[in-house]
């Protein structure tokens, strides 16, 4: 019997009943929620299939703690864990300043290619939000992670290579850059925003989601942001000509009405997108974006419907998916058994949900939306929920599993 999951070439994901995961507990508050995260999600998974699936979780290093350890803060043999088993899960890392590569996290999106990071968002009653209406808050972004002004192709100004590409930009455009500035580059390809787009229909199609938002800023950046909208519209008439159909088409034939059976493709500029969010977010399912984006309206949203402490992500490509807590390290909290767990156990359920583990899922949130609505909940909820009562980060894993 195999242990290990299947990812097709057509997208299907095939778990066998004992899969081994690869788990990076990771840096400062890591090692404290992915405790808590693991206890929750082999609670979940026992429960729902009574011992006839369980998961075996491969610990494995990375960030400042490996660093320090063994002098790298991704070892090859954590890489090719995660190349052997496909899926992973990993808790927040931190990057040690000033050595090696520039971030573990965007090094593991490019080595391993995972170039949708997707952040669904999605209210939990009883958690503090500042909208008025946040049950209305119901998005999955689809963030491109590979491209954009992530390449980190940068000159830092008056250096020699900066200035090459001012004579070369003078030379090609026959425009002046002004003297001393620092220069980055915006790479976006019809490839990257194509097999991004493609994941964001498919999934708003398997989810029965009514619509997909191309998020840009093309009016100012046409040939950037403004191919990411064009080529996502092409990639929806060509691949998915029977299920889609456009904003302005549903306008102008089909009287203001998304036909039966369709999604709506539609875009909005990004600042627009912001106003949008708040004051409208009914209106929205599936958001794409390019990079940089999705990582500025990822945290907007998230703020929306609770904060980062809540809120869960994955990073996925065609061969391999890792799913992450989406805060960072939280240092000062180290070791004290005190944050939340949410971002990194909602997660988890993502996971659960990518391997077709869906009752172990469910359970996940349902334990997880009672242990919210029963008011025990750790600092950062409990110091802007009335009557709350402040438990720690593994009692509220505990009052989870004993909710789901
Ligand atoms: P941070 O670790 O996200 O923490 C900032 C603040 O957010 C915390 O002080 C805390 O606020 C709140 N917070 C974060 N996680 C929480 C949780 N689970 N429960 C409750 N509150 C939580 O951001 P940072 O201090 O800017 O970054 C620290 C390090 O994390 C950085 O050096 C960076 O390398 C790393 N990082 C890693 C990732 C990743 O691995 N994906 C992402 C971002 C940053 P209060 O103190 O107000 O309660």
């Amino acid at each position: 019997m195999t242990d290990t999951i299947q990812i097709t070439p057509a997208g299907a994901v095939i778990t066998p009943d004992r899969p081994t995961i690869p788990c990076f507990p990771g840096d400062g508050t890591g090692p404290d929620i992915w405790k808590a995260t693991a206890m929750v999600l082999d609670a979940a998974v026992a429960k729902a299939y009574q011992g006839k699936r369980a998961i075996s979780w491969l610990e494995l290093p990375a960030g400042e703690t490996c660093y320090l350890e063994t002098g790298e803060s991704l070892p090859e043999k954590s890489l090719e864990a995660i190349r052997t088993y496909k899926v992973a899960i990993k808790g927040p890392l931190q990057t040690p300043v000033g050595k090696g590569i520039r971030s573990v996290n965007v090094a593991l999106r490019l080595l391993l290619d995972l170039y949708a990071c997707v952040r669904p968002v999605r209210y939990i009653p009883g958690v503090p939000s500042p909208m008025k209406k946040p049950e209305d808050v119901d998005m999955v972004i689809f963030r491109e992670n590979t491209e954009d002004v992530y390449v980190g192709l940068e000159w830092e100004s008056d250096t020699p290579e900066a200035r090459q590409i001012m004579d070369l930009v003078k030379k090609i455009s026959g425009r002046d850059i002004r003297e001393g500035s620092g220069i980055g580059i915006k790479p976006i390809s019809k490839f990257g925003t194509q097999r991004l787009v493609r994941k964001a229909i498919q999934h708003a199609l398997q989810t029965g989601r009514d619509s997909v938002t191309l998020v840009h800023k093309g009016n100012i950046m046409k040939f950037t942001e403004g191919a990411f909208c064009r080529w996502g519209y092409e990639l929806a008439a060509e691949e998915f000509a029977d299920r889609t159909v456009t904003e302005a088409e549903v306008f102008e034939k089909h009287g203001g009405v998304t036909p039966a059976g369709k999604i709506m493709i539609k875009d909005r500029i990004a600042d627009a997108m912001f106003q949008q969010i708040l004051l409208r977010p009914a209106e929205y399912g599936v958001l794409a974006m390019p990079n940089l984006n999705g990582d500025y309206m990822s945290d907007s949203l998230a703020a929306m419907v609770g904060g980062l402490g809540m809120a869960p992500g994955a990073n996925i490509g065609d061969n391999y998916a890792v799913f992450e807590a989406t805060h960072g390290t939280a240092p000062k909290y180290a070791g004290l058994d005190k944050v939340n767990p949410g971002s990194l156990i909602l997660s988890g359920a993502m996971m659960l949900e990518f391997m077709e583990w869906r009752e172990a899922a469910e359970l996940v949130r349902t334990g997880l939306a009672k242990a919210v609505a029963a008011k025990d909940v750790t600092y950062d909820l409990a110091r802007q929920m009335e009557g709350a009562r402040e438990v720690a980060c593994s009692r509220f894993a505990e009052r989870i599993c004993a909710l789901m």
